[in-house]
C-alpha cells in the first residue's frame, strides 16, 4: 500500500495535476494494490484447513480449534496418559496374592461400580470390570454378592486418594466395609491381615512380604490393586474416607494386565524420527509404568522414571534442570501434570498433554495442544482440549501431528504459489510505469486471476498428497515466520521469471495497440500462473516425474483455469467485459509459448538449485 501511495504521488507530480492524470495514476495505483494483495489467500487457507480438519476427524482426531493444526505440526513433546492411551485399557486379572482368594475377589467385586450385564460380562470402568469378571471366574458372581450384601454407603474412588470404599449390610444385621486401591495406600491403613482363616496383627514381616509381592507383579507390567476389609457392629456414623479407611484388615493383591496398543510401538518410533519426545504420565505404580514404558520404547537408556512424590521434593528450578531426563512419571496427580507442562513450556518446547479427568482440565488448558479423550474423557476435560481423540489412542496423536505438518507444508506451497504470482504482476506494473508504458492490466484482470484462476490451483496445492517425509525431520520452530529469507527468495525468483514472460507479451502486443498489449499481458500472466501451480508442488523439479500427475485437484484446477481463461479470450460476450482485443493465431500461440516457457525456466532453476528433490 505504501508503494501504491508513492506511485500515485510520483505519477501525479510527473504528469501534472489535471483531473485526467489523477484518474489515470489512480487507476495504476489501484491495479498495483490489486496485484499486490493476494485476495484469495484467506479463503484458500481456511478451505485447506477445514478440509484437512474434516479428514483428520474421520481418522479419529477431532480438532476443536482450527489454529491447533498449525501448532500440532510444531509439537516437540507429547505427555500422554498411560492407561487407555498407550495401553488398551482392557484389563484382565491374571494373578492373586492372599490367603483367602474367594474372600479377596468378593471384596474386590463388592467394592466396584462395574455391574455384570445379562451375559455375565461386566460393564463399567475397565479396572473394575476386570475385578468383577475375575470374581465371576473364581465362583463369586457379583449378582449374588450384591443381593447377599447390599451396598448401603460409599466413599467413591478419587485419584488423589487412589482408593475407594463401600459399606455393606450382612444378613445378621452387622455391617462391613470393603476398601480397594493402590497397594501402598491401602497398606498404610491396615493394622491387621487375614491369614489362615483369621485376623492377625500385621507385622513388619507381613508388610515386607506384601511389598515384595507387589513389586514382583509390577515388574511384570501388571497393574496391582490391594483389597482390605473392616467389620462394623452398626452402620458407620460417617462416610468420610478418613473415618472409613483406617484400622483395616489386609486381604490381598490382584495383578491385572493391560496390554499395550500394538500400533503405539510404531507411533513412538515415528516420534523419535520426527524429533518428538514422548513422555508417559500415569497414576499407576512406578514399576508397572517402567515395565510398560520399556515395552513401548518410551524409556531408553539414560532416561529416568520419577514419582509424583519425588517431583514434590523438587523446586521449579530443579525440575527445569532435570525435565529432559524424565520420560516416565508414575503415581502422578493432576497438579503434577500442570508442573510438568509448565516446566516444558519454560524450556520453550511446544507441548501436548492428554487427560481425561475433571482435574486434568488445568493441565490440558495450559498445554500448547490439550488433548481430550473421546471415549473415557469427561466433558470438562474435552471442553478444555484443542483436540479430542475419538479412539483415545496415542497413535492417533502422532497421525494428527503428521497431518498437521503436511497441511502446513501444503499451505506453504499455496502461499509460495500465490505470492510469486502476485509478485510477477507487481513487477510488470512497476516495469511499465517506470518505462512510461500504458498500464499492463485492468483491475478486473487481476481480480479475475487472484479470485478465480489462482484460487483453484492454490486450493489444489493445499490438497497435495501427504507424505511420510515430513516425519523424518525435526519439528519446525514455532516462532519462525512462514516467510523465511529463503522462502522470500524463492517467491522473488519465480516472480521475476513470470514477470519477464508477461512483460515480453505486453511489449509484443503493444506494438499493435495498448489494448492488445494488455490482452496479451493478462493472458500470459493468467496461464503462466496456472502452469506455475505445477512448479510449486515440491522443492525439486517435477516436470519429468510421475508426481506431476499425482494430484487430481491440481489437475482439475489447471483444466478449469484454462477453460475460464480461454472463455474470456474467445467468447465474444466475455471479451467485451474483460476488454480483450482480437488476436491473430500467432499471437495466441505466443501466449502459450511464453507461459509454458516460464514454467520450463522455473523447472530448470529448481533442477539446478534443488536437485535433492525433497517434498
Ligand atoms: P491411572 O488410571 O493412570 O493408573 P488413576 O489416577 O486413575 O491413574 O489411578 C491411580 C491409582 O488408583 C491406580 O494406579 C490404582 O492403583 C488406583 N485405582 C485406579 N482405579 C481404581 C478403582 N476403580 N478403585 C480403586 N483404586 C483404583
Ligand atoms: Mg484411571
Amino acid at each position: 500500500l505504501a508503494i501504491c501511495a508513492v506511485i500515485f504521488i510520483v505519477g501525479i507530480l510527473k504528469e501534472g495535476v489535471t483531473p485526467q492524470n489523477i484518474l489515470n495514476t489512480f487507476m495504476v495505483a489501484v491495479s498495483l494494490a490489486v496485484a499486490a494483495i493476494p485476495e484469495g489467500l484467506a479463503a484458500v487457507v481456511t478451505i485447506v484447513l477445514s478440509i484437512g480438519v474434516t479428514k483428520m476427524s474421520k481418522r479419529n482426531a477431532v480438532i476443536r480449534k482450527l489454529t491447533a493444526v498449525e501448532t500440532l505440526g510444531c509439537t516437540q513433546v507429547i505427555c500422554s496418559d498411560k492407561t487407555g492411551t498407550l495401553t488398551q485399557n482392557k484389563m484382565t486379572v491374571v494373578k492373586h496374592e492372599g490367603s483367602d482368594i474367594k474372600r479377596l475377589v468378593s471384596v474386590m467385586a463388592l467394592c466396584s461400580d462395574a455391574e455384570p450385564d445379562e451375559n455375565g460380562e461386566a460393564v463399567g470402568e475397565p479396572t473394575e470390570c476386570a475385578l468383577v469378571n475375575d470374581a465371576q471366574k473364581e465362583g463369586c458372581p457379583k449378582k449374588s454378592l450384591s443381593v447377599q450384601y447390599p451396598r448401603v454407603g460409599e466413599a467413591p474412588f478419587d485419584s488423589m486418594r487412589k482408593r475407594m470404599t463401600t459399606i455393606h449390610r450382612a444378613n445378621d444385621g452387622t455391617y462391613f466395609s470393603c476398601t480397594k486401591g493402590a497397594p501402598d495406600e491401602i497398606l498404610k491403613r491396615c493394622t491387621s491381615i487375614w491369614r489362615d482363616g483369621r485376623k492377625q496383627p500385621i507385622t513388619e514381616a507381613f508388610r515386607q512380604e506384601i511389598l515384595s509381592q507387589n513389586k514382583a507383579m509390577a515388574d511384570q507390567a501388571l497393574r496391582v490393586l490391594a483389597a482390605a476389609g473392616r467389620a462394623w457392629n452398626q452402620m458407620p456414623s460417617s462416610q468420610e474416607p478418613d473415618f472409613l479407611e483406617q484400622d483395616l484388615c489386609f486381604l490381598g493383591l490382584c495383578g491385572m494386565i493391560d496390554p499395550v496398543r500394538p500400533e503405539v510401538v510404531d507411533a513412538i518410533r515415528e516420534c523419535r524420527g520426527a524429533g518428538i519426545r514422548p513422555v508417559m504420565i500415569t497414576g499407576d505404580h512406578k514399576d508397572t509404568a517402567v515395565a510398560i514404558a520399556k515395552e513401548l520404547g518410551i524409556l531408553e537408556v539414560g532416561w529416568k522414571a520419577v514419582t509424583g512424590a519425588e517431583i514434590d521434593q523438587l523446586s521449579d528450578e530443579e525440575l527445569d534442570r532435570r525435565i529432559e531426563e524424565y520420560a516416565v512419571y508414575a503415581r502422578v496427580q493432576p497438579e503434577h501434570k500442570v508442573r510438568i507442562v509448565d516446566a516444558w513450556k519454560r524450556k520453550g518446547r511446544i507441548t501436548a498433554m492428554t487427560g481425561d479427568g475433571v482435574n486434568d482440565a488445568p493441565s490440558i488448558k495450559r498445554a500448547d495442544i490439550g488433548i481430550g479423550m473421546g471415549i473415557t474423557g469427561t466433558e470438562v476435560s474435552k471442553d478444555a482440549a484443542s483436540m479430542v481423540l475419538a479412539d483415545d489412542n496415542f497413535a492417533t496423536i502422532v497421525k494428527a501431528i503428521r497431518n498437521g505438518r503436511n497441511i502446513y507444508e501444503n499451505i506453504k506451497k499455496a502461499i509460495l504459489f500465490l505470492l510469486s504470482g502476485n509478485f510477477a504482476a507487481i513487477l510488470v506494473v512497476l516495469f511499465n510505469s517506470l518505462l512510461g508504458l500504458p498500464v499492463p492490466f485492468a483491475a478486473i484482470h487481476l481480480l479475475f486471476i487472484n479470485l478465480l484462476t489462482d484460487s483453484l490451483p492454490a486450493i489444489g496445492l493445499g490438497l497435495e498428497p501427504h507424505s511420510e517425509e515430513v516425519m523424518k525431520r525435526k519439528p519446525r520452530n514455532a516462532n519462525e515466520s512462514i516467510l523465511t529469507r529463503p522462502f522470500l527468495g524463492e517467491i522473488a525468483l519465480y516472480g521475476v521469471v513470470i514477470a519477464i514472460a508477461v512483460a515480453s507479451a505486453f511489449l509484443m502486443g503493444n506494438k499493435t495497440s495498448a489494448a492488445l498489449g494488455m490482452t496479451m499481458a493478462f493472458a500470459v500472466l493468467c496461464s503462466a500462473r496456472l502452469f506455475h501451480g505445477f512448479s510449486c508442488k515440491k522443492k525439486g523439479p517435477v516436470i519429468f516425474s510421475k508426481d506431476f500427475f499425482n494430484n487430481k485437484f491440481g489437475l482439475m484446477a489447471f483444466g478449469l483455469g484454462m477453460v475460464f481463461l480461454n472463455s474470456v479470450l474467445l467468447v465474444p460476450q466475455l471479451k467485451g467485459l474483460f476488454k480483450i482485443a482480437d488476436m491473430t493465431g500467432m499471437q495466441f500461440a505466443w501466449i502459450y509459448i511464453l507461459s509454458f516457457g516460464s514454467m520450463l525456466v522455473i523447472q530448470l532453476i529448481k533442477a539446478i538449485f534443488f536437485t535433492k528433490s525433497e517434498k
